[in-house]
């Protein structure tokens, strides 16, 4: 007898892992990395920093091999990793959190995001994200098969329409997921939207899962944890991760922190897909939550720079660009380069030009695929020279206009 793949399929389709013809999907960013390999290309796909993160933290995770940091970690994280979370979220945010009952470690943001929606997300829950959105929201709200609601961002500021906020969000809203700064677009929410999000989550007794993994990662404005707003902590889990923070994305070290009965949902779950996480990373990790300010300035300081340097120069090539308040990305307009869907010309791009962008359409709704069509993201969080190579090469985006 042969296997009958139908559950498979009808999975798949429903979390939209199937590419048009229907194959089994590899994310956009394996898929753009790949020919940014292939091509030998400038990766300004796929978010990752091209520099290391503190020697010193490094040393941690090597001497915690070498010191014998190689079995399982507690569950729920090793007691220093969640006390320095704990004393992180008070330095910067006036946070109060119990390291015991109130933190828990993941293996990456994304385990802590999978870990939330299965824990509060019923089959037929709605659950709201805005659009464009960070593709692992809408694969796992697939998976739990409930129904994903979007708010569209509005042009040029990718900002919210706070009456179709409150539109979309019902009664059977389950939990509004919110990422800020919010990657692809770099924007960073204001407290009126904040404010709003937690009225409705009150008014429709809905969860926030704040999405929060660029916190440090801002450029002239400050970021604002939805938690520390009236009324926003006993609603929100606020999910964080050592990748942006330290540079550190291959690490996967994530945390969830909020209310207790809200973490002991996600740690329950939690144990079930990856029981612990990397033992000789957490004490890394814990001891880079202590850098000083100065650390996070610096680093938000400098993504600052070439996130300018990079718009500029697509600017000067006549590129839009809708320039970011945060994260490591921006957003440029090929639609004036003759491009509605920029999806090709991101194929096209690492052998044409020798540097990977995303196409925004990805993070979109597929019967919603007209919107955003035309927009590319640059990741920045490169070396200085390898944006200035980039920043030269991309001068020769006209030649590719049709
Ligand atoms: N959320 C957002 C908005 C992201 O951009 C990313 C990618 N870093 C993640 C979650 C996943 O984070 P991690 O690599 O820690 O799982
Ligand atoms: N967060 C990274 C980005 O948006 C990618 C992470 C991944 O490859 N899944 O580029």
């Amino acid at each position: 007898m042969s296997i009958d793949f139908t559950p498979w399929q009808r999975t798949a389709h429903g979390a939209n892992l199937l590419d048009p013809a229907g194959r089994p999907r590899v994310t956009i960013f394996e898929e753009i990395t790949g020919l940014a390999n292939k091509y030998n290309a400038l990766n300004l796909g796929q978010g990752f920093p091209d520099t290391e993160g503190p020697d010193a933290i490094r040393q941690i995770a090597l001497d915690s091999i070498i010191e014998g940091a190689n079995q399982y970690a507690p569950g729920s994280g090793i007691p220093s990793l969640r006390q320095s979370i704990a004393t992180h979220q008070e330095r910067f945010y006036g946070l109060s959190l119990d390291p015991e009952t109130q933190v828990v470690v993941t293996t990456g943001a994304t385990e802590a995001i999978a870990a939330a929606i299965l824990a509060f997300v019923e089959p037929g829950d709605e659950v709201v994200t805005f659009e464009p959105y960070y593709d692992s929201y809408a694969a796992m709200i697939g998976l739990a098969n409930a129904k994903h609601k979007v708010v569209q961002l509005e042009l040029p500021d990718f900002q919210p329409d706070l009456a179709k906020l409150r539109a979309t969000m019902t009664d059977k809203t389950r939990m509004i997921v919110l990422n800020n700064p919010h990657n692809p677009t770099g924007s960073v929410f204001g407290e009126d939207v904040l404010n709003e999000i937690i009225k409705l989550a009150h008014q429709h007794d809905c969860i926030i899962l704040s999405d929060e993994v660029y916190e440090h990662l801002t450029f002239g404005v400050s970021h604002v944890p939805v938690a520390t707003l009236p009324g926003g902590f006993e609603r929100t889990i606020t999910i964080s991760s050592a990748g942006k923070s330290f540079s550190f994305t291959g690490w996967k070290v994530g945390w969830a922190s909020g209310p207790e009965n809200l973490i002991t949902a996600v740690r329950t779950v939690k144990q079930f897909l990856t029981y612990s996480s990397g033992p000789a990373f957490q004490p890394a990790v814990a001891k880079a939550l202590e850098l000083p300010d100065e650390f996070f300035q610096q680093f938000a300081g400098s993504l600052g720079q070439t996130c300018a340097l990079l718009a500029d120069s697509l600017e000067q090539s006549g590129i839009p660009v809708f320039r970011p308040r945060g994260t490591y990305f921006l957003v440029a307009d090929a639609r004036q380069l003759g491009y509605d869907d920029a999806t090709d010309l991101a194929r096209m791009l690492p052998e044409r030009l020798g540097v990977a962008a995303i196409p925004m359409s990805v993070f979109v709704h597929p019967e919603n695929r007209q919107s955003y069509s035309s927009l590319l993201r640059f990741a920045f969080c490169k070396k200085e020279s390898v944006i200035i190579e980039a920043a030269q090469r991309l001068r020769g985006l006209p030649e590719l206009a049709r």
